[in-house]
């Protein structure tokens, strides 16, 4: 499986998945290919084609050359749990758990009512929803954070 980064003349971007690089150039060319938004068949690919390789890692270097890296699902997974162990050390040391006190504490800095601090903790979608819509930006994060900062 091939994915391509393609636009429209219209330059709207959205992602076309391929067998691989010679369906991709036959569907193309038969004007097979349309952009999602408008319909439109004048597309380009955008030079950030990236390409992930569903086949089983067959070596090392199996599959690997100069023009777009490859990566098997088994790799994803470990640089994902590597990254998320990363995201969630980062977090735990620089931000201040405040739990499900969250959107309340967030709310109090963003109008000024309290420090500017790093926090993190609990939300529900609904409360995500409420926050964002007062202009509150959050970022969620796919873990679990653990209650260190409450056990002190
Ligand atoms: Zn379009």
């Amino acid at each position: 499986m091939i994915i391509f980064n393609l636009k429209c003349d219209s330059d709207h971007h959205f992602e076309g998945w391929f067998k691989n690089k010679d369906e991709f150039d036959r569907q193309l060319k038969h004007n097979l290919v349309s952009c999602p938004q408008c319909g439109s068949e004048n597309i380009l690919k955008t030079p950030t084609a990236s390409r992930i390789n569903t086949l089983p890692a067959r070596s090392k270097s199996g599959f690997r050359n100069s023009e777009s890296s490859v990566v098997s699902p088994q790799e994803i997974k470990m640089i994902s749990e590597q990254f998320i162990e990363k995201i969630s050390n980062y977090v735990e040391e620089n931000f201040t758990y405040v739990g499900k006190d969250f959107p309340e504490e967030v709310r109090k800095i963003y109008y000024g009512e309290a420090e500017s601090k790093n926090i993190y903790g609990q939300a529900t979608q609904n409360e995500i929803k409420s926050l964002n819509e007062e202009g509150v930006s959050t970022i969620a994060i796919p873990f679990n954070p653990v209650e260190k900062n409450k056990l002190n």
